[in-house]
């Protein structure tokens, strides 16, 4: 990385802490990621992002703010991007997938709460991460009760906005839902100074659908019988989409999409032909967070999908792109929004059958479902999909952990004893 110092001051990090975060980076990666073996070549692009993690694309989102925009940072997959890229924002996914911000969120919230909340409050706390630091406002939403209580915490840190996410999909939680993308509009333009036009938001619109198209294109290519990537580089693909600078991002993916086709046209595979196909499903893997896909395709493993909000609900379903007006776009943007099936609405059977539909789609022999630990909502739904897909004989193992690595042996030793009962 290059010498970012005097920027990281600027941004009134705690340089000594945060020396302390960039020190453990390097080393995991390399045990993770650059340890594989015959890894796509366009993968370099990938790893150069990783590390420059806190470096270039901070300087960009510094220079952005320099010539008067905005940074908005936001923590769950519900907050509209194109409002945020209509109004001349760069809007990025705060990452929060690391323990090493957790204790500095047990400051503040009850121990007995999901990681990923503690470790987005954390972050702020600590003030190590840049992109927080370089953010003008973050985007909080009503999604679980955890979430909820939080923002009212953080909101002494940094200007917060809520989104009042309905959490149930009848008419009129849909008319509530398009309200609350006006008041975020409303919210963006004041911050910004700019308005939403109809013709920006149609420009934005159709960002972040190639957007989405790019990472469906990269998906596809994992439902080959020969995987031409690693579940770990697919994962690391996604988790980058939520910051990378859009229009790069998606040129660099299609260049890894091209290798990757290719790839199938030749039969080349990353794994021995054989491997137990398995689908990830539950709640989101932040960056850092690599910990289960390590250890399934360190076990025998290959992942092929990722049901998750850093996988299929992140790109899943493209916002219509017929809107002539602002009225009519924003309700495309609240219909495509509520086809998320996330576990925080009642009732859910829509995320049921998308993981039918994936293990199918994906050629799955079994399904690792993931909870963070005290995420209530997905932990509990876990009966749910248990039950149907053992209706279809599917087998099926379920993993409840944080961002520690406390429980590593024991989760390698259960999925371990799982992959070799699909074989
Ligand atoms: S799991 Fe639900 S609350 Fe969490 S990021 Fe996804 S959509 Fe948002
Ligand atoms: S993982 Fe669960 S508890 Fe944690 S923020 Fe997401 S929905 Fe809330």
């Amino acid at each position: 990385m290059g010498d970012y110092y005097n920027m990281w001051k600027n941004l009134d990090m705690d340089l000594e802490k945060h020396d302390q975060l960039c020190e453990i980076l390097p080393e995991f990666y390399e045990e993770v990621y650059l340890s594989q073996q015959n890894r796509p070549d366009a993968m370099n692009y990938f790893n150069f992002v990783i590390s420059e993690i806190h470096g270039l694309r901070v300087e960009e989102l510094v220079n952005h703010k320099k010539q008067g925009g905005k940074i908005i940072g936001s923590f769950c997959v519900f907050v509209p991007d194109e409002i945020t890229f209509a109004a001349g924002a760069i809007g990025i996914g705060l990452c929060a997938g690391s323990q090493f911000w957790v204790p500095d969120g047990e400051r503040v919230l009850p121990r007995n709460i999901c990681p990923l909340i503690k470790a987005s409050i954390g972050a702020k706390l600590s003030a190590t991460c840049p992109y927080y630091q370089a953010c003008n406002m973050v985007v909080g939403e009503t999604t679980c009760d955890g979430k909820k209580k939080a923002w009212e915490i953080l909101k002494d840190y940094i200007p917060v906005h809520v989104m009042d996410l309905p959490q149930m999909k009848r008419e009129k939680n849909k008319e509530a839902w398009i309200d609350e993308i006006y008041s975020y509009k409303s919210k963006v333009e004041e911050l910004t100074g700019n308005i939403i036009t109809s013709e920006k938001l149609k420009e934005s619109i159709e960002l972040v659908n190639k957007k989405r198209k790019v990472l469906k294109r990269l998906y596809n290519t994992r439902k080959f019988p020969q995987l031409p990537i690693s579940g770990k580089d697919a994962l690391l693909v996604t988790q980058i989409a939520f910051y990378d600078d859009p229009e790069r991002f998606i040129s660099k993916t299609e260049e890894l999409c091209d290798e990757l086709e290719k790839r199938i046209e030749e039969g080349v595979g990353v794994f021995p032909s054989g491997t137990p196909r398995l689908l990830v499903a539950g709640t989101p893997m932040a960056i850092p967070f690599w910990k289960l896909h390590h250890i399934i395709e360190t076990s025998g493993g290959a992942v092929v999908c990722e049901e998750t909000c850093t996988g299929t609900r992140y790109f899943e379903n493209l916002v219509a792109e017929n809107g002539e007006d602002l009225d009519s776009q924003i309700r495309n943007i609240a219909d495509r929004y509520l086809k998320i099936n996330c576990a925080c609405f009642t009732p859910n059977h829509g995320r049921v059958d998308d993981i039918l539909r994936l293990v199918q789609d994906y050629k799955v022999d079994g399904v690792v479902y993931f909870s963070l630990q005290f995420c209530h909502t997905y932990n509990i739904e876990y009966l749910k999909v248990e039950k149907a897909l053992k209706q279809e004989g599917i087998p099926i193992i379920k993993i409840e952990t944080d961002y520690s690595d406390q429980d590593t042996e024991q989760i390698k030793t259960r999925v371990e004893a799982f992959i070799e009962m699909i074989k």
